[in-house]
Formats: structure tokens, sequence, C-alpha cells
């Protein structure tokens, strides 16, 4: 059955730090004092905003040891609990991936985690027959043109969404990421909030043209993007230096946010999924 079309509102929930690589190999307990409670504290504003909206909230795995009430709201209020990694870096070595599977296994049983965001969008092929071990039904992990569902063995992937500049691309292995070779191909990949932190309207527009063409876009944020975290982005700024095309991920997009809130009809991917399977 082909879903009603909607706005796939995801949020990669994640540290504030997660844009920097540079703390990927500190001891959980050095990004746990990193964060300064962040997380923690940015979860009841995120869900108030979304009032009766429900997203899909991707969430690394650490944060669920540091903070164990954070999936519980999440969860509580409705929404999808979908796992983003274990520890937040690039996560494209089998060995990691598995790794991250078998670290996360007891949260993601409780909360009845069948999702998976891949961190920076970037993931393998080889991540989807280990998905299809550990009880996933979908991943969320390529970009592609809006509309697109492939299969891959009993996995589902709903891409993040781009528009297609210079007509339908052919090849969907992964990785689809955010690179030149997606840019030069003609895709705008607007489901990211790195467009979203540059041309707020036009993806607000874009959105509202693919639901009228019966699509359903795919779009995330993250926590950071909608309660900025305190000396923000002054506390990024050695990372901002080093790579400025960080700065459209620490610009405020709770304006945005609301906007998608007040204007379209919006669903998990887990929803989307199941009536998909219908
Ligand atoms: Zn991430």
């Amino acid at each position: 059955m082909t879903p009603s079309p909607r706005l796939l509102l995801t949020i990669d929930y994640e540290s504030w730090f997660a844009l920097s690589r540079r703390h990927d190999f500190l001891a959980s307990e050095k990004r746990f004092a990193l964060d300064e409670g962040y997380s923690r504290d940015a979860i009841d504003p995120i869900l108030e905003m979304l009032g009766e909206a429900k997203a899909s909230f991707y969430l690394v795995g650490e944060l669920v040891e540091w903070y164990p009430d954070l999936p519980q709201k999440i969860f509580n209020a409705g929404h999808e609990v979908g796992f983003h990694c274990q520890v937040h870096r690039p996560l494209t070595i089998v060995s990691d991936i598995k790794h991250d599977l078998q670290t996360s296994a007891g949260w993601r049983k409780k909360y009845k985690v069948h999702g998976f965001r891949a961190p920076m969008i970037n993931t393998v092929e080889s991540v989807y027959p280990l998905l299809e071990q550990n009880n996933f039904t979908y991943s969320s992990s390529l970009y592609a043109p809006t509309g697109t569902i492939l299969q891959k063995g009993k996995i589902w992937e709903i891409p993040a969404s781009t528009l297609p500049l210079l007509g339908r691309p052919s090849n969907f292995h992964a990785p689809r990421r955010m690179d030149l070779s997606l840019i030069f191909g003609g895709e705008f990949p607007y489901g990211s909030s790195f467009m979203s932190g540059l041309f707020a309207k036009t993806v607000f527009k874009i959105i509202e043209k693919e639901l009228k063409a019966g699509l359903s876009p795919v779009i995330f944020l993250h926590p950071y993007e909608i309660v900025p975290p305190t000396r923000w982005p002054a506390r990024l700024a050695r990372d901002l230096f080093a790579n400025p095309l960080l700065f459209p991920f620490t610009r405020n997009k709770s304006f945005f946010l609301n906007d998608l809130l007040h204007n379209f009809p919006i669903s998990t991917v887990e929803a989307y999924v199941n009536e998909a399977a219908q």
C-alpha cells in the first residue's frame, strides 16, 4: 500500500560535539563530561515543541547509558526510538558496526528499535544483512531522490531526501552520502540540516512541492539545531575554523521546525514503513 504523503521528520539525537571528529576516541567518561548535561536537558523542550507530531529519534547509545530517562521520555511521548550508533563516529567498518550492534542490544530491545540511521548518512552495503540479523526492519542511511524506497534483502532503505536536478540517478548502492559526486550528479540533498541551515525557505518550498506531488520527504535535524547549547557556537570555534562547512549545522532551526510542524502532516519513518508493507 502506498502511504499518504507526509513529512518524515527525523532527529539524529547526538551531543553537540558529534560535529567534531576530535573526541571520537576519548574515553566515554570524557565525552560525558563534555556533554555537560546538554543531551539530557534538550529533550524536554524538543518534545514540547513537537506537540502532537510524531518523529523518529535515532539515538547515540552512549547517551542512553549516560541518561537512562532519555529514551524512556521519547518512547512515552509516542515517538519512534531508533538507532544511530553506540558511539558517534564514522561507522563503515563491519567489525565496528557489529560492535555497536552488540553493545546496544539491551536498550534497542527495550525500546522496540527497528530503524537505523548511519552516522553522517554514510554506510556500506554490508550493513544490511547485519541489520536483518539484529531485528531491524528499515534503514535511512543513504541520500536519494524523495520517493525512492529500496529493498536491501529484507531491510527497507528509506533514504534522506534529495531533489534530482539532472534526471533520476540509477545507482543506489551504499554509500550514497553528501559528497561531491552526489552534488555534481545534480542532486540537491535538501533532507540534510546542512541545507536547511543555508536555505531554509527553499527547503520549505521543496517539501511543499514534493508533498503536493504525492511524495514523502525525509529530512533530519539535530538537537543542537533546535535547542542551542550554551556558548554556542563559540564552544565549537576550533572546529569551525578548521572546517567552515560545519557552520550550517550550528544555525538555529527551531523556527524552521515550527514552520514544518504548522504546515505539514508528519509521521515517523517506522509508521510509514509499516503502512507501506501492508
Ligand atoms: Zn549523527
